[in-house]
């Protein structure tokens, strides 16, 4: 008898059991896990990092969360992505401590609610994904005793989030690009008034300006000792909280466990993919209502199959959504087995036909939004500022065409005081200051301007170095 003797190798199987590993939609053959996707940010060939299998929470499991608080859903839906890179304790401790604040699901009329993800420090939806993304961030460089610079782009609201979510750490510093014309002067005072290690700058030009300068400072190899970290929604760091609150509005709004429908205002799409995710995590979606304002690229790609980036962008009055070419549409086109490059060039379309099975994409021109505005305090009393009245707007218009029974939640992603001028047009009413915003204006500011050029944006880094 010579039969074989088959060796296998069990310990192979054992090793990488727990963590999961993100790849690159770019297609970097290098797979890297959770941390160090965290840390860089973006993967060395420009591409996002995507995670390599979705994690599955049962029916039976997310039946449960309407028992759960907002940072017990958080630890369910997140963990699973950081295998044994954070130990369990540690990361209830950071989700407890970030998400310290109310997420209401107000309910407007039958089953239809809007969440209200503005109760945070800066009063934006930013602040999810900022408070557990520093943490995180200041979690793993304390372990490595490191320190990091955290370049990011704004269209409004994520460099205040990121800036208060960094705010006064020693090892880190954040460098924040804004479009010098296209903030709110609220906008701009959250960012402007906190000195210390966060320093804003006012850029001649547009949010896609400052996004493609901030992606040619990270792949230039003379700034690379700066150890530079993107805050933007291209880090999966702030993909992964993104997701959980569609988990919580769900467990609130279908408690019984009915698919329902989403309707999201959408900029960058980073909050859309939140969602994305959370469905391929095994949430029970029906639709997916991709409102954007009148930077209408992803909707007109729905229609035609055609992708045009729309450069420069318009400026509308829900000016996070101001994005002529959302970075996160790369990261889209994978879900659905397409490709995209960061310059917004489609190497393999995605499938069409399961997209809109999913996604049900809307522009919403300003006077829509103006008249949702009106529309939804007359009718309501809700109150909702540019960004919520897009997504309410964009509800409205799915309701009309395709007339969805299930339960509904409209994403409201900022405060209505960030924006009192429109507020106070459409309705008459001065909408209440916040408390987290009760100083904003008399704060002193402080912040330096760049002219649109790279040259500039690297001189000026050069003084970290
Ligand atoms: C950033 C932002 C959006 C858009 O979110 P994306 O993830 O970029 O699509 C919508 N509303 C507000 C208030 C924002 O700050």
């Amino acid at each position: 008898m010579h039969g074989k003797v088959l060796k296998i190798s069990v310990t192979l199987f054992l090793i990488h059991m727990s963590a999961i590993k993100f790849f690159s939609t770019n297609g970097h053959p290098e797979r890297v896990d959770f941390r160090a996707a965290l840390l860089m940010g973006q993967a060395p060939d420009k591409g996002l990092y995507m995670p390599e299998e979705i994690p599955q929470i049962p029916r039976s499991r997310i039946g449960q969360f309407s028992n759960m608080s907002y940072p017990q859903i958080a630890y369910e839906v997140i963990k699973p992505y950081l295998g044994d890179l954070v130990s369990d304790s540690d990361l209830r401790t950071m989700l407890q401590d970030a998400y310290n604040y109310d997420v209401p699901v107000e309910r407007v009329y039958d089953e239809k609610y809007v969440l209200r993800l503005d109760r945070g420090p800066t009063c934006s939806f930013k602040d999810f994904a900022a408070r557990a993304m520093g943490r995180l961030i200041q979690y793993f460089l304390a372990l490595e005793g490191k320190s990091i610079l955290i370049l990011t782009a704004t269209s409004g609201d994520t460099g205040s989030a990121v800036a208060h979510a960094f705010y006064g750490l020693d090892n880190v510093l954040v460098v924040v690009l804004f479009p010098e014309k296209e903030v709110t002067d609220r906008q701009r005072r959250q960012m402007t008034t906190l000195g210390k290690n966060i320093f804003p700058l006012a850029v001649q030009g547009k949010f896609d300006d400052c996004q493609a300068l901030v992606k040619q400072a990270f792949v230039d190899v003379d700034l690379s000792v700066l150890n530079l970290s993107s805050a933007n929604s291209i880090n999966i760091g702030r993909l992964l909280p993104q997701a959980v609150y569609y988990f919580y509005a769900h467990s609130r709004a279908a408690p019984k466990g009915e698919e329902i429908v989403f309707s999201v205002p959408s900029g960058n799409f980073g909050d859309l993919m939140g969602g994305l995710l959370a469905m391929k995590m095994g949430l029970p979606v029906q639709k997916f209502v991709v409102a954007t304002n009148e930077n209408d690229e992803f909707p007109r790609f729905m229609d035609t199959g055609i992708y045009e980036p729309i450069r420069p962008s318009k400026n509308c009055i829900s000016n996070a959504m101001n994005v002529g070419h959302p970075s996160n549409l790369a990261r889209l086109f994978c879900l659905y087995g397409g490709k995209m490059d960061e310059t917004g060039r489609v190497g393999q379309q995605p499938n069409m036909a399961a997209m809109r099975k999913d996604l049900y994409a809307v522009s919403i021109t300003n006077e829509e939004t103006r008249q949702t505005i009106k529309e939804a305090y007359v009718r309501h009393g809700v109150l909702l500022e540019p960004h919520g009245a897009v997504a309410w707007a964009g509800l409205m218009k799915y309701l009309k065409e395709c007339g969805d029974t299930s339960p509904c939640v409209s994403l409201e992603t900022a405060d209505p005081a960030k924006f009192p001028e429109e507020i106070v047009r459409a309705t008459g009413i001065n909408p209440p200051l916040p408390a987290a915003m009760a100083q904003l204006d008399e704060l002193e500011e402080s912040f330096e301007r760049l002219d649109g050029q790279y040259a500039s944006l690297k001189e000026y880094l050069r003084r970290f170095l």
